[in-house]
């Protein structure tokens, strides 16, 4: 504890925090360049908005590290993703969880095994094919400068008005924007006004929504949301899983309780998949996870 207080207040514990934060920035970056790399790959058509039915997800046997001389991060991950509904991963920091994202997006080649979507290889998918038919929500997503509207429709200049509107109702954010001054005019994010956690991520979920993705991947934010706020985040989640496969990477147990099918990852490998009943039920992990969430008595 003595260590941790240290580091709260060191000037190294400073440097630290800001290096991890730098770093977080390159992150980000990097993934930018990749999807601007996307949009000048000749081989990758044009389809910014994909639309279709939902599709599912298969892991066979994944073997997957980040390079040569880096451990191995997927041991063997073989799990399904049904068509529509809603699958989440959950499972202690570093098991492997936003690596499964990062295949599924073909950022990254797994050294063996086999992945597909929609019942197709996804070495077989044209890469601007699969990428148009996948959303991504990320943790903490960012509020771009500009108006609201800029920001739901940015990566789907077509969307009609109809559509901003049935997002934003889907989102739960329609009451918030008949609240604003300007309506969905009005600017936001650090010019304009500032939009809880909560928010930010439901506006990246609209945002993710208008490119009618038949795969959305979302990553839960960690950050705290308050009780109003996470309950939205779960109705809207649970509502966009009527018509379109999620798969959400859960940082809080409480809000997949109800997901129709919760896969448990442990160090690089699938250790169980079921219910919320049939987890607490079956795997000790699990059972633990939600006793420390205070879900269950243990
Ligand atoms: P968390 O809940 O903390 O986000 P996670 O289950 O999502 O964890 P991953 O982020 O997939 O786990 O990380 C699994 C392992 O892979 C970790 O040891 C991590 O350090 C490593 N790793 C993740 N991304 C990269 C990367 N881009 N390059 C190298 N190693 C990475």
């Amino acid at each position: 504890f003595l260590l941790y207080l240290f580091y709260l207040v060191s000037p190294i514990g400073q440097i630290i925090q800001s290096l991890t934060q730098i770093q977080n920035g390159l992150a980000a970056v990097t993934r930018i360049q990749e999807i601007a790399m996307l949009r000048t790959e000749p081989a990758a058509a044009p389809v910014a908005r994909a639309g279709g039915e939902p599709v599912g997800v298969t892991f066979s046997g994944v073997v997957f590290r980040y390079g040569e001389d880096r451990p191995v991060v997927h041991h063997d991950v073989t799990f399904e993703v049904p068509a529509g509904g809603m699958t989440a991963l959950v499972g202690p920091s570093g098991a492997g969880k936003s690596t499964v994202f990062g295949l599924i997006e073909r950022f990254y080649e797994p050294q063996e095994g086999a992945i597909t979507v929609g019942g197709r290889d996804i070495r077989d998918w044209p890469l601007g094919e699969l990428r148009a038919m996948l959303g991504y929500v990320e943790q903490d997503a960012p509020v771009l400068a500009g108006t609201f509207r800029e920001n739901l429709v940015f990566g789907a200049p077509g969307a009609t008005d109809e559509e901003v509107a049935r997002a934003l109702a889907r989102t739960r954010l329609d009451d918030l924007v008949e609240r604003l001054p300007e309506g969905l005019e009005t600017p936001v994010g650090h010019r304009g006004i500032l939009l809880s956690g909560g928010e930010r991520q439901r506006v990246a979920i609209a945002r993710a929504l208008l490119r009618r993705p038949r795969l959305l991947l979302l990553d839960e934010a960690t950050s705290q949301l308050d009780a109003v706020n996470e309950m939205r985040l779960r109705e809207v989640v649970a509502e966009v899983a009527r018509e379109t496969t999620v798969l959400v990477i859960a940082h809080r147990l409480s809000t997949v309780t109800g997901a129709d099918r919760i896969v448990v990852m442990e160090a690089g490998r699938v250790r169980a998949w079921g219910t919320h009943d049939e987890l607490v039920a079956a795997d000790a992990l699990y059972r633990e996870l939600a006793a420390t969430q205070f879900l269950v008595s243990s």
